[in-house]
């Protein structure tokens, strides 16, 4: 029953799991508190001392045992409501005792109820120091009786029966030796009863560089295995479509980190195996140029290319954009989204396929059944983040030959958790913004200062540039978000009124034509101001746009807040952000809008924002599984990380394969998945 308890509480189900249920600190029994000593700080405590007098209250219900203990500083009372006879049997009056239990406080004084007890002996009196492990337990279980120190009961069963040979050393004996790591058998042991705290912080580090070293070649051998052994088609040559753009329409000089990252997608495609590459890059840095560009070697090697958008925004912004880019030169670039029409979209699906179609933009709609291609090569997918993975490996099976896969992301991710969550993709970095650029200044207002807000964004205004206020809309159904951003519309008409200011409005409840109506006059500069919901956080571009006001800026996450900065700061002219909030902040928020006040550094927010948040709320990651480590963290523990990244490059440098025989261990419990011995289940 209580093993049943264990399963559906703790899923417990085996030896393993229970060996895998680790204590999530220790107690030194043998540190005795004072009595007088003792203070609401404390969540366990120890005490040593002289039974005074015990007797049982109460009726029924309301009856227990009142013990009272006391030592050279003060006296103490404990209390026990169930078992009482049996209790009452052990104590005598002037014996010493050494009690144990959790810390409440009774009508402003400290008792233990139902504590450890037991006679004070020379043994237990002074000796060596005892960690005891404290485990993760549920309510439930405590009601049955295992709290979070009987659970050691259980493990203490447990471990005896371990043999070395159950935990057999899954690391190759170098890296043992390198880094002194305790032997996989010992290390188990010791994380569940350690001699003492150096013991336990050695098994804790070997456990945890387990697990990431395991992570980390784990993915490392997958992309090895697509380096290897898959085919792609082939970009061998920079042809006449690409040299005629670069060399007589492209707008301006591209910066190092966009000339790096071609030359790692053209070294990439040429070699004969599918490309899949992650390539982020600010908000800003130019990803689409690259994305052209890429498109553009696709089809000089006679491939067709797709580059899909969240939005039909987006498409369409990619679109235009890229028309225009490539209206001197001859290349059929095409749209298709949700709303294309139906003639339209059939010829469309012709052109697909007879190839005379060499480059589509679109959204969703790319991903259809009826979309057939005479040859895709190539296709790029932005900001990934809105897109579910399912979706991402659909594109690649719209060809006999998987075609190469660019998945471009403006949401900075840490360098641990690329490595972690994105170890099997290759992967660009452009750290570098087009040059002419200023910082976005960004400041945080109260609400109280709105009237000085609303005449400051006159004052840009008046100098002839653009304006947006944002509203949150965390779910685009919410009613009382919906109102909010209603509200907001009002109140901002009313410090602009027409006919000397137009308005622009864009929410997700908008039919497409609507939105896409409202986005172009912002573009044109119809309307100079931009009234929006975060749908508007993803790519637009609108460079004359230098004021950015974020409503209940507090409701934001970081990530959410530097993409939607990044609308602004686009142009030559020193750009704003302003973060209006209510008096009211939490701590997180606080930090949140001191870290954006901070810094424009789109890594060094992603790098808060994981501290903040954990990894596992981190968008795009939930599924993937990856980061759901037992004991490592890849907030706090990227050093060991690192050291484990290092550790599987050089062992894969030198044998690639893993077949040496000091390796082979490795490559035998990467095969059985987890190394898992499955011992009998836990009665
Ligand atoms: P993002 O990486 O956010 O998608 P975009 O591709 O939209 O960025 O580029 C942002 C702006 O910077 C665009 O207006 C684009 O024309 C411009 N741009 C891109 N690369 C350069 C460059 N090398 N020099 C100057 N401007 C550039
Ligand atoms: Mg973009």
């Amino acid at each position: 029953m209580r093993g049943d308890l264990l399963k559906k509480e703790l899923n417990i189900f085996s030896f393993n799991d229970l060996l895998e249920h680790f204590p999530y600190r220790h107690l030194d029994k043998t540190k005795v508190t004072p009595i007088g000593k003792v203070n609401m700080q404390m969540e366990y405590v120890q005490v040593a001392g002289r039974l005074t007098d015990f007797e049982i209250i109460g009726e029924r219900k309301s009856k227990r045992l009142v013990v009272h203990i006391k030592d050279a500083t003060g006296t103490m009372e404990l209390a026990w409501f169930q078992g009482i006879h049996w209790v009452e049997k052990l104590l005598a009056i002037g014996e010493e005792y050494l009690v144990f239990g959790k810390l409440s406080f009774f009508m402003g004084k400290p008792q233990l109820v139902h504590p450890e007890l037991e006679v004070r002996t020379l043994q237990n009196a002074e000796g060596k120091s005892l960690l005891e492990p404290i485990y993760p337990t549920t309510e439930k279980l405590k009601a049955r009786g295992l709290n979070g120190r009987s659970i050691a009961k259980l493990t203490a069963v447990l471990l005896p029966q371990i043999h070395p040979k159950d935990l057999p050393e899954n690391l190759p004996p170098s890296v043992v030796a390198t880094h002194q790591f305790p032997s996989r058998y010992d290390a188990y042991r010791q994380l569940h009863f350690p001699a003492d705290q150096e013991q336990y912080e050695a098994a804790l580090r070997r456990l945890k560089f387990e697990e990431l070293f395991f992570a980390q070649l784990r993915m490392a051998m997958i992309k090895s295995n697509r380096h290897r052994f898959s085919k792609g088609v082939v970009f061998d040559k920079v042809g006449d479509l690409f040299n005629e753009f670069y060399h007589h329409h492209l707008p301006f000089e591209l910066t190092g980190a966009q000339k790096r990252v071609l030359k790692e997608i053209r070294l990439d495609t040429a070699k004969g195996h599918q490309m899949n590459r992650l390539l982020q890059g600010d908000v800003g840095s130019g990803k689409t140029i690259v994305a052209l560009l890429t498109m553009l070697l696709a089809a000089d090697n006679g491939y067709q290319s797709c580059l899909m958008a969240p939005t039909e925004i987006l498409a369409q912004q990619h679109f235009n954009s890229i028309s225009n880019l490539l209206k001197e030169m001859k290349i059929e670039v095409k749209l298709l989204t949700g709303s294309t029409k139906k003639a339209q979209r059939e010829q469309i699906h012709a052109g697909l396929q007879s190839g005379e179609v060499q480059m589509i933009v679109g959204t969703h709609a790319l991903i259809e059944d009826t979309v057939q291609f005479k040859n895709l090569g190539l296709s790029i997918v932005d900001e990934q983040h809105r897109f579910g993975v399912a979706q991402r490996a659909e594109l690649k099976l719209k060809n006999n030959m998987p075609p190469h896969v660019l998945v471009m992301t403006a949401t900075p991710i840490p360098r641990t958790m690329a490595m972690t969550a994105y170890g099997d993709l290759d992967y660009s970095v452009m750290d570098e913004l087009p040059p002419g650029r200023k910082p976005i200044t960004t400041v945080h207002r109260y609400e109280t200062a709105r009237p000085a807000v609303m005449d400051f964004v006159k004052q840009e205004i008046a100098k002839g540039r653009q304006a947006y206020f944002i509203y949150p809309l965390i779910e685009e159904s919410s009613k009382l978000d919906y109102e909010n951003l209603m509200k907001g519309y009002e109140e901002v008409k009313a410090f602009f009124p027409e006919p000397n200011y137009y308005i622009s409005m864009v929410h997700g409840k908008q039919k497409p034509d609507v939105k896409e109506t409202n986005m172009m006059r912002f573009k044109k500069n119809d309307t100079q101001i931009m009234v929006s919901t975060t749908v508007i956080e993803v790519g637009v571009d609108v460079p004359n746009a230098s004021v950015m006001v974020m409503e209940s800026a507090e409701r934001f996450g970081l990530s959410q807040l530097h993409q939607l900065r990044g609308r602004v700061g686009r142009g030559s002219e020193q750009s704003f952000c302003i973060l209006l909030t209510g008096s009211k902040l939490s701590n997180d928020a606080r930090e949140r809008l001191k870290i954006m006040c901070a810094t424009n550094d789109g890594f060094l927010i992603a790098e808060k924002d994981l501290e903040l948040r954990g990894p596992g709320d981190i968008e795009g990651t939930k599924q993937s599984g990856v980061l759901n480590f037992k004991l490592a963290s890849i907030v706090n523990d990227k050093e060991l990380l690192e050291l484990a990244k290092q550790t599987c490059d050089a062992l894969l440098t030198t044998d690639p394969d893993l077949s040496s025989a000091e390796n082979l261990l490795l490559k035998n419990y990467l095969l059985t998945k987890k190394g898992k011995t499955e011992w009998s289940r836990v009665a």
